[in-house]
């Protein structure tokens, strides 16, 4: 939907009442008949345009406050030792399915090949305990 075919039909609607305003007795009833019907028809055009626009902005609000919510987790966490924590959790959660898909899924302890370390229950992510890093 172009905001420009809005505008453009509520000025020929617009014209149409200047015209209607400026009526005198020569305008025949057919001419007044076709000035309201093009009033109408562009009306009709701005109302549905409208409701395009306003579907539009409602979506436009739904992925604002989405990102606004991802922005506020973001600064809520740090990535260390390749995992992510949240401010006020001290278990850590997983970076890929953070990173991927903004979801906050906390890792469990695991073994994975004898090694210890941390492993996520959703992705299969592993990372090793970071005391084994070192
Ligand atoms: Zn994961």
């Amino acid at each position: 939907m172009d905001i420009s075919t809005t505008f453009s039909a509520l000025s020929v609607a617009i014209d149409s009442v200047r015209r209607l305003r400026d009526v005198n007795n020569a305008l025949s009833s057919a001419e007044l008949n076709n000035l309201v019907a093009d009033l109408l028809d562009s009306l009709a055009n701005v109302k549905m345009d409208l409701a395009e626009v306003k579907s539009e902005l409602a979506l436009k609000d739904s992925r604002i406050l989405k990102l606004e919510g991802e922005l506020e987790l973001l600064n809520e966490t740090k990535y260390a030792h390749e995992k992510i924590f949240l401010t006020g959790d001290d278990d850590p959660f997983c970076p890929v399915c953070f990173e991927r898909d903004s979801k906050l899924i906390h890792l469990r302890a695991s073994i994975y090949r004898k090694s210890q370390g941390y492993g996520c229950p959703s992705c299969g992510y592993f990372t090793y305990n970071e005391l084994l890093l070192v």
